[in-house]
């Protein structure tokens, strides 16, 4: 079995409302899927996190040494195609493009053995996770206070047991909405903050201290991911658990803040950190080292589906007594190509999520929708 081609499938939409996280604002979404098909005519789908028309040429680079491999071979085509860009790669678009390759390698590999990814990985522990809700992002020309209450209070209704809301955009106003949530939410229902890197350590500590009166479960990238030693400082100087790891990649990347306990929660992006092959070897440190591991994911269905094959082979810790099951990262921003491009769309329902029980990643893509989505200009 050998790799005959290697595309790149770009999908945008222009968003209705942009809306914003402390680094980044949105005004429209924007993904790249991958492609990989074989000389028997089987397709593998994988997905790169992060820009989209970079990481489309990345792959497209790496289709030099990946043309001819086998397929099957996941470990030895990653080596050879992180070796290739090694020398100015080793993190960032290098590792999210050859992150895509992997999983469409691994989507390629369980429909040829006729079983899902998640027995590849050793076996499913679970048929479903619990989801939490990401969204309460700032939008544009509304209230944030009020409108992430009213967005929190919907997912409340939907059945989600935990949501995520972004702050980061200074102490005042992010207590005022930290508040708002609280009381839309109940008492009963889980909170997180991300602060995707918007403050410094000094505002963080502060943000943290006063947070963590409404009862928050972690505190997400409160400053900029180089800075390890203070995400340690931030540990030991507010209450509420640390969680980061979204933009660390590969084994090398995730070792010292696992290794120096930087969080106490890491989020490793199974489209970013290097894919499956990668992504196993991180949580199995991660494991080592007694750190919880709840995947990043922020994407398609196609990461959708991927992370969830991850999460079905999670070894539970313990795995008989009370485990502490992973729960599952859910965009509900909007997004209308997220489920089109799926022939069966993964929803939830009550706040948990069916994984995949098909060969490969378990899912079938609808190329009109690739079509539909594909940008215009
Ligand atoms: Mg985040």
């Amino acid at each position: 079995m050998k790799i005959d081609a290697v595309r790149t499938h770009i999908l945008e939409h222009r968003l209705d409302t942009a809306f914003e996280s402390a680094s980044m604002r949105f005004d429209k979404r924007q993904h790249v899927l991958v492609e990989v098909i074989c000389d028997d005519g089987t397709v593998g789908w994988g997905e790169c996190l992060g820009p989209a028309g970079p990481n489309a040429a990345v792959v497209r680079a790496y289709a030099n040494w990946l043309i001819g491999m086998d397929p099957l071979e996941t470990e030895k085509v990653w080596a050879v195609l992180y070796n290739a860009l090694r020398d100015q790669g080793q993190r960032g678009l290098p590792v999210t493009a050859l992150s895509g390759i992997d999983v469409a390698l691994w989507d390629i590999k369980g429909k040829h053995f006729g079983v899902p990814v998640s027995t590849l990985l050793g076996g499913r522990f679970r048929e479903s996770v619990k989801a939490y809700a990401t969204g309460a992002f700032k939008r544009d020309g509304v209230d944030r206070a009020s409108d992430n209450a009213e967005e929190i209070a919907r997912h409340r209704a939907d059945g989600f047991h935990a949501a995520k809301i972004k702050i980061g955009f200074g102490f005042d106003e992010d207590l005022a909405v930290i508040r708002a949530v609280r009381d839309a939410m109940g008492s009963d229902m889980r909170l997180m903050i991300d602060g995707n890197h918007g403050y410094d350590t000094v505002e963080a500590i502060r943000v943290g201290r006063a947070a963590a009166d409404y009862g928050v479960d972690w505190f997400e990238e409160p400053v900029t991911p180089e800075h390890l030693s203070a995400y340690k400082e931030l540990r030991s100087m507010q209450p509420i658990p640390v969680a980061g790891g979204e933009t660390w990649h590969t084994r090398w990347g995730m070792r010292e803040p696992i290794e120096t306990r930087a969080v106490d929660i890491l989020q490793p992006d199974l489209c970013g950190c290097g894919g499956f092959s990668e992504m196993k070897r991180i949580a199995d440190l991660a494991a080592l080292h007694n750190i919880r591991l709840v995947p990043h994911v922020w994407g398609t269905g196609v990461q959708i589906a991927a992370s969830l094959q991850f999460m079905a082979a999670m070894i539970p810790n313990p795995v008989r007594l009370n485990p502490v099951e992973p729960i599952m990262e859910f965009d509900r921003t909007e997004n209308p190509f997220r489920q089109a491009i799926l022939t069966a769309p993964i929803e939830h329902q009550a706040g948990m999520v069916r994984i995949p029980s098909g060969p490969g990643l378990g899912i079938e893509i609808d190329r009109a929708a690739l079509k539909e989505f594909a940008p215009k200009e």
